[in-house]
């Protein structure tokens, strides 16, 4: 902490200063000014609308005894349309209220119609035992609502059946209790008026194209007893969230988007750490060869970290008397975040550091209301935690929130800024961008986080290896028939003719009928290969499982594993068995794996023509090896050294987007010939790191390759696919995207201060080259080129 002023600490309750001011003192406390954009984010008065007029006064008078006087403008208006028949997402912040959406025209329906029935899915369990306890708190006669899920007794469970009809579970469920078990379910199906489908935007990617076709599943079982449900869907705000509710239940969904809630105001500032001078940067400690691609040093060019920024700020804003949480991504960075700021803290006043904690998770409820108790009565100013999803406590007057890094999506971002505010008064929200381009692209185009949502939840219900085992389970629920092809969609009819093939189904005249005895296993997050699973040596506990495709990252041997939370150490990774062995432990250092990757293409998909650029979709041929893994000090992300792996090389058949110049619009774009390696390596890692900005997705769901001349190509091509069998959804949005998506990444690294690259814009965390060779002025020139011949 630079201050030289002893700070005062005010009493626990008083208000601190203005966000202000606050902002004002915070930002003059170093040389130069970090913030790069403040937003004064209004506070916003409700719109409240009438009850609607189909509405029963019972239902009415249940809510108004839970405090609801009258239905806020957007709820009214998707109930409403939910009432009339048809399918509404509701798309609006953090809070603002998106279950009376669905619980009015569900409820109303159960009360108008004793024999409907309604079903509910969440995400989480622990999401639908918070909707029963909300639907069974009304009270009303005859709705008996009950959660039906894994936890559910067996003996409760015929009774679910038979008399409840407002029944709460989960997509997995669905897939693998209430579908298979449709005879004992007919009645409830029959009489379904209503699915409502919660946190929607978590399901994406595979997983999401699995629930997708669930819920084809679930409609076909209803169409056979006659039944047409509506379906309510409820999303965080996201781009385009109408054709992302279409495709994942494969009807017309009209979307309501206008928030319509009262919010307090926040002051949101966007923070970028300065560049640390060259000769003062740590230098990396030289890499120990893995092969002769990984004999390069990493350039040394860094910025303050993250962590460091946001401990003085927390340090700062204790010492003004502030409320603050800051979270921070992993439990060891909010354990380093918190232990510098009570430093700093203890420098100034000896004593003022221990108003400063870490949140660890795994507390008893006690300990947690303990820690509610003393940040409400001010003896605790400072909290360092991870996502306040994981935090179990309800924190609830805070004066500031900081938040390290970009959380990924803007649901969560809006999600950790909405925990700053006292009623009614004005807050402090301080986004530290860390080093890494989408971080870098936000805090310099504030359009993209307070304007118009871009960022897509996106799936892909034709990825063969999603529809096939889908089509299976959907065949022994009742034999597929040609009516269900368009059901299915795209590739169905591809994807039967595989499972007849493969001795799986046998046509007949009435339709496919499942052949075995047995149901097919089919996981719904299984993605690319049998899941690994982890193992704690010493007691011999399962933690948990990594989808095949991850594991050689995620848990090589010596691998740091963070499992809620908690860090635990790869001992060995047995692939023969399926298995990781791990132990507790919490180094001061993060683990990064690197792959080096062949590729082919199979097949195009489609293609832009533009001159000397070319722009494709298509599947390719991935072929890659976890080489080795970087070890950098969590606290400065300095590196310690990179170690060397021996794990076989695995195949990957996945959808890619790529691009192509021609050699001459390069050499008059001013490339060197030498450079254009360093050039489209450069362009093609900062495209991966913003490429979330398009779809929600993160670094695990894409890799890339970039060469001067692929041999199926015949030209300089950058190429980015998706890291799962089959596609899921990201490429095909990146390749829908491709001009507003290649911008946002030419501009970070434009914008980037750095001169020759740094991990804040074409530096890879992921690199199987070990960021080698690199060319940032040349990339901005190649992206450049093809930004001038592609159509917007
Ligand atoms: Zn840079
Ligand atoms: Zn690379």
């Amino acid at each position: 902490m630079e201050s030289s002023a002893a700070p005062t600490v005010s009493a626990g309750h008083d208000a601190g200063p203005a966000p202000v001011d606050l902002l004002r003192r915070l930002r003059a406390r170093g040389a130069g000014d970090p913030v790069t954009h403040v937003e004064r984010v209004p506070a916003r008065v409700g719109v409240p609308a009438p009850w609607p007029a189909w509405a029963p006064p019972e239902l009415r008078a249940a809510f108004a005894r839970r405090g609801v006087v009258a239905p806020w403008q957007h709820q009214a208006e998707a109930a409403t349309l939910a009432y009339d028949g048809g399918h509404v997402i509701v798309a609006t912040g953090t809070a603002s209220g998106k279950s009376l959406a669905y619980q009015l025209p569900a409820l109303a329906t159960l009360l108008a119609d004793p024999r409907a029935t309604v079903l509910y899915l969440a995400p989480t369990k622990a999401l639908a035992a918070d909707q029963l306890r909300a639907v069974a708190g009304l009270e009303l006669e005859g709705v008996r609502p009950a959660c039906y899920d894994g936890d559910t007794p067996r003996a409760e469970r015929e009774w679910i059946r038979r008399h409840s009809r407002f029944v709460l579970t989960n997509p997995d469920m669905l897939h693998h209790g209430i579908l298979p078990g449709h005879a004992q379910w007919s009645g409830f199906l029959r009489r379904l008026a209503y699915v409502v489908i919660d946190e929607c935007h978590t399901y994406r990617g595979v997983f999401g194209s699995h629930v997708a076709h669930v819920l084809r599943r679930l409609r076909r079982q209803c169409a056979r007893f006659g039944a047409t449900p509506v379906f309510v869907l409820a999303s965080a705000t996201s781009g385009d969230p109408a054709t992302a509710a279409g495709r994942l239940t494969g009807l017309p969904v009209t979307a309501v988007t206008e928030d319509a809630s009262p919010r307090g105001g926040v002051t949101f500032a966007l923070w970028e750490p300065p560049l640390l001078p060259p000769d003062s940067a740590t230098p990396a400690v030289p890499a120990q060869a893995a092969g002769d691609h990984d004999a390069t040093t990493d350039l040394v060019q860094v910025r303050r970290s993250a962590l460091r920024e946001t401990a003085d700020l927390l340090a700062d804003t204790v010492a003004e008397g502030v409320r603050t949480l800051a979270f921070v991504r992993s439990r060891k960075g909010a354990e380093v975040v918190a232990a510098n700021a009570r430093r700093a803290l203890d420098d100034a006043v000896p004593g003022l550091g221990d108003r400063v904690a870490a949140y660890r998770g795994g507390y008893l409820r006690e300990e947690r209301r303990e820690l509610e108790r003393a940040l409400l009565h001010g003896d605790l100013l400072g909290l360092a935690s991870t996502n306040a999803l994981e935090l179990g406590v309800d924190l609830v007057g805070l004066d500031a929130v900081l938040i390290c890094g970009y959380p990924g999506t803007r649901a969560s971002l809006w999600q950790q800024a909405g925990r700053a505010g006292r009623s009614g008064q004005e807050a402090l929200a301080v986004l530290v961008a860390r080093d890494d381009p989408l971080d870098t692209y936000l805090v310099h185009h504030p359009e993209a986080i307070f304007g118009a949502p871009v960022e897509a939840t996106v799936l892909d219900p034709a990825n063969p290896y999603v529809l096939a085992p889908q089509l299976a389970c959907a065949a022994v629920e009742a034999p597929l028939t040609p009516a269900d092809l368009a059901l299915f969609g795209d590739g169905a009819k591809e994807a039967i003719d595989q499972l007849v093939e493969a001795g799986a189904l046998r046509q007949r005249p009435t339709g496919w009928y499942w052949r075995h005895r047995e149901r097919p296993e089919v996981d719904l997050r299984g993605e690319g290969g049998a899941p690994v699973c982890v193992v704690e040596s010493a007691t011999g506990r399962l933690l948990g499982t990594v989808d095949g495709g991850s594991s050689h990252f995620l848990l090589h041997p010596g691998a740091v594993y963070l499992h809620q939370g908690i860090s635990y150490v790869v001992d060995d990774l047995d692939l023969a068995d399926g298995c990781a062995l791990v132990h507790v432990e919490e180094p001061d250092w993060s683990t990064h794996a690197r792959d080096v990757t062949d590729l082919s293409v199979v097949s195009v998909r489609s293609y832009v023509d533009a001159g000397p650029v070319g722009m494709f979709l298509g599947e390719v041929d991935v072929t890659s090896q976890v080489v080795s893994y970087q070890r950098r000090r969590i606290a400065t992300g300095e590196v310690i050294d990179t170690r060397p792996l021996d794990l076989p090389t695995r195949e990957l058949r996945t959808v890619a987007v790529w691009f192509t110049l021609s050699p001459r619009s390069l050499a008059s774009a001013g490339v060197q010939q030498a450079d254009v390696p360093g050039a489209l390596h450069a362009a093609e890692h900062a495209a991966i790191g913003l490429l979330p900005l398009m779809a929600t997705c993160d670094r695990w769901d894409i890799g890339g390759l970039s060469t001067a001349l692929h041999p199926d190509t015949e030209a300089p091509t950058v190429f980015v696919y998706d890291g799962h069998p089959g596609g899921a959804g990201f490429a095909e949005r990146a390749y829908g995207t491709a001009s507003a998506w290649l911008r946002a990444t030419r501009d970070a690294i434009a914008e980037c201060g750095c001169e020759t690259g740094c991990p804040s814009c074409v530096q890879s965390p992921k690199c199987g080259n070990g960021n080698n060779p690199l060319s940032k002025p040349d990339a901005i020139r190649v992206l450049d080129v093809v930004l001038e011949n592609l159509p917007a």
